[in-house]
């Protein structure tokens, strides 16, 4: 079986995208699609910043992976003149490693913390004050003559990112000025995100072969950008190298992705809540048990999406199938289901 990883439609970085991810990453707001909301209140944020001399405010970014959460820190590190430094929860593996990337920061500076849900408790107590008040304690020495010294710190930004802010700890979530959870896209969204992205990549796409990549793309620019160099291997060996309507539904179909951007995992997932448990409600640990997968990736990787467009819903009992789903299997919904939705 496919790991959750690899699919063609799964929301996480993979390894034939990095150098597509640098070459299609929108550096200015003016560039970035969609996020209405957030972009414009980051766009005031930097202004006023910029104004006044001072970082711009702490910024914590929620969402499923893919949505553009490094994207916009890169953004706003562009905006603000300044430099980013990027890093991940579980990169900062003791105080020392924290102190270390801290004290390099320039005035006004970007610490971006991916996955910052997973700092160790102790790391996360040390970056409290870093963020508070720009000092951190450092222990210099051991045993009996180890002293606390305290070390000031130049202004900076600290920008998290997390897809499961449940996890986050409320003393961590609290010492953001401004939490943002990011959407998923509309299919106008990720079709502008295609149409921009072939222009970067020199490839020729009709507007209604855009369309189809976006209406299959789980909401997801990640997903779109792949989806759409696959399209482009596509058309350059199916047809004469355009990538129109016809080889973007055979390439798309080929891959597995269905009109509603699911894939044989997705459609897996729903047929064994329907098939085995007559559409559910079944527990979560059941359900992977069923396919074995872990609760995590359920939770994490097929879910969201699942639940977003309302193929599956979360009860109190666990999971059930809805109408949608029965009818996206082809299948019909017993009265059970039909009174439940
Ligand atoms: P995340 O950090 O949330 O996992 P990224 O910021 O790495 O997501 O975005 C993944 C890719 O999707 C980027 O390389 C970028 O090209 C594209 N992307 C994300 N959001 C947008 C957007 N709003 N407009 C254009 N491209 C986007």
């Amino acid at each position: 079986m496919v790991e959750a990883a690899e699919r063609s439609i799964s929301a996480e970085a993979q390894e034939p995208d990095r150098p597509y991810e640098v070459a299609l990453r929108p550096a200015r707001f003016d560039d970035f699609v969609g996020q209405e909301k957030i972009r414009s209140n980051l766009r005031v944020f930097v202004e006023a910043a910029r104004r006044r001399g001072e970082p711009v405010d702490h910024v914590l970014l929620c969402g499923p992976p893919g949505l553009g959460k490094t994207t916009l820190a890169l953004i706003l590190a562009e905006e603000r003149g300044v430099h980013l430094h990027m890093t991940s929860g579980p990169a900062i593996e003791h105080k020392g490693q924290l102190a270390a990337l801290l004290t390099k920061l320039e005035p006004n500076d970007i610490l971006f913390i991916d996955e910052i849900h997973r700092l160790t408790p102790a790391v996360e107590e040390n970056l409290y004050t870093a963020v508070e008040d720009f000092r951190i304690d450092v222990v210099h020495g051991d045993g009996p003559y180890a002293q606390s010294l305290q070390l000031r710190l130049h202004p900076f930004t600290l920008v998290g990112a997390t897809t499961r802010t449940g996890l986050l700890s409320n003393p961590m979530r609290s010492r953001f000025g401004y939490p943002a959870r990011l959407e998923y896209y509309a299919p106008d969204e990720l079709s502008k995100i295609v149409t921009r992205s072939a222009g970067l990549l020199g490839i020729e796409i009709t507007p209604d072969a855009s369309q189809e990549i976006a209406a299959r793309s789980r909401g997801t620019p990640r997903i779109a950008n792949r989806l759409l160099r696959r399209g482009r291997d596509f058309a350059e060996v199916l047809s004469n190298g355009a990538l129109d309507l016809e080889t973007a539904r055979e390439s798309l179909d080929r891959l597995d992705v269905d009109r509603a951007g699911l894939d044989d995992m997705d459609r897996k997932y729903m047929r064994v809540i329907i098939e085995h448990y007559d559409g559910g409600p079944v527990g979560i640990e059941t359900l992977a048990a069923a396919l074995s997968e872990p609760r995590d990736t359920l939770e994490d990787v097929y879910e969201p999406y699942l639940l977003q467009q309302g193929f599956i819903a979360r009860t109190a009992r666990g999971r059930t199938a809805t109408r949608k789903a029965f009818s996206h299997l082809g299948k019909s919904a017993p009265s059970s289901q039909r009174d439940l939705f």
